[in-house]
């Protein structure tokens, strides 16, 4: 077969089962009202929790660290590309979250496969909650380790597997909070299930970093569970609004990430004007508490008006909201209304979720108003309701 026809089959499959996207743009900075073709379309689905993205603060600092320290990093960390910015962002880091060292990389994509390939190999086996992250997934399959998944939040399938487990080393892997589900990982297990089999334990916090706890420190602060993960990844592309990632554990941890971590070796650092950025944006996120407490209100609130109006959510106290219509071309329908009603809430379809469990995934900021989650809350009610579209979800 001609790459031509490969190309041209593996498309029309796509067009054939609604599973066809194509990103489009948008103009204007990340903030609730995105402007289209020279309309406005009010968003609901940046994972820019806290509204940082677009904050005047954090624009000057950019500025003013990019006419200092240019617009790129020039080379590898390791090579010349680490600065001071880069440095003293991972102080900052390391202080945020109680932990001896965090080391930074340009995205948590990277971070996760650059963790997981450092630690993991041929003899050893790696357990994944089933709805972890994409970047998971492909850092086991790169890590050669054996890959056990569970079935989502499992906690006796977990120990099932580790039970029966020979192999080497043992890393449980997990989301903190779900990306596409807003559920939150059972950390108490977690950390009990590794102590008991002597596994080693990773949370991927993207979601909940920022977003949970008095100062934001994410899922363990959600649990009381401060400084029990010994590698906690987290991202600066969610709730800081910005760029890059990192992971945060013991001096040593770190010391052999610098040394291992093929995703951080070899490529180049992050610019360094967005290391200060993203640094400013942590402290922002620390100490602006009515950011998390009104994006929790908002959250409450939608939640009991959409039980009012019957509209049928999945269980989740964070930014995620879920609401399943089984089929790609369910969830699509939605979603175009929604969008000619000048909403926008994208249709999230497999291979992003599992098969018929398409979804609109709502996600809420900071910079929301209470009048626009009710715009969304009556939309919502009419297009969910039978006389527009069966919410039968086979
Ligand atoms: N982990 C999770 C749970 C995520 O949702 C994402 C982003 N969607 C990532 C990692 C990757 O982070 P980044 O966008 O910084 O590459």
């Amino acid at each position: 077969m001609s790459l031509h026809d490969f190309l041209n089959a593996q498309l029309a499959q796509r067009h054939r089962d609604q599973l066809y996207r194509q990103p489009w743009p948008h103009h204007g900075k990340q903030q609730p009202l995105l402007r289209h073709h020279g309309r406005d379309y009010l968003s609901f689905c940046s994972n820019d929790y806290l509204g940082l993205a677009s904050d005047s603060r954090l624009i000057d600092t950019l500025q003013h660290a990019s006419k200092d320290y240019g617009i790129g990093s020039g080379a590898s960390h390791l090579v010349s590309g680490h600065h001071q910015a880069h440095q003293e962002l991972e102080s900052a880091l390391a202080k945020f979250l109680g932990r001896e060292r965090a080391l930074v990389f340009s995205t948590g994509y990277m971070a996760n496969i650059g963790v997981m390939t450092a630690l993991m190999g041929r003899e050893d086996a790696i357990f994944a909650d089933k709805f972890n992250h994409a970047s998971l997934v492909d850092g086991s399959l790169l890590s050669r380790a054996q890959s056990q998944r569970y079935a989502h939040l499992d906690m006796a399938a977990l120990a099932n597997l580790l039970a029966r487990s020979e192999k080497k080393h043992r890393l449980i892997i997990s989301d903190g909070v779900f990306s596409m589900d807003g559920d939150i990982a059972p950390l108490p297990e977690l950390l009990h299930l590794a102590q008991q089999y002597d596994a080693w334990l990773m949370l991927d916090d993207a979601h909940g970093l920022g977003v949970l706890g008095e100062t934001g420190r994410g899922t363990e602060a959600y649990f009381n569970a401060l400084n029990s993960v010994p590698i906690l990844v987290g991202t600066f592309s969610k709730a800081f609004g910005g760029m890059g990632a990192f992971v945060a554990g013991s001096a040593l941890l770190i010391d052999y990430m610098i040394q291992a971590a093929r995703s951080y070796i070899y490529t180049t650092a992050l610019p360094p004007a967005l290391a200060e950025v993203n640094r400013h944006a942590l402290h922002l996120a620390q100490t602006e508490s009515w950011r998390r407490e009104h994006l929790h209100f908002l959250i409450d609130y939608f939640r009991q008006q959409a039980k009012i109006l019957n509209i049928p959510l999945m269980p989740s106290i964070t930014p995620i909201q879920g609401i399943i219509l089984g089929s790609a071309e369910r969830a699509l329908t939605v979603s175009q209304a929604l969008w000619q009603r000048g909403l926008f809430v994208t249709a999230i379809r497999p291979p992003t979720v599992p098969l018929h469990r398409a979804r609109l995934r709502i996600t809420f900021s900071a910079l929301h108003q209470k009048e626009q989650v009710d715009q969304l809350l009556s939309a919502l009610a009419e297009l969910l309701s039978p006389c527009f579209i069966s919410t039968d979800t086979a």
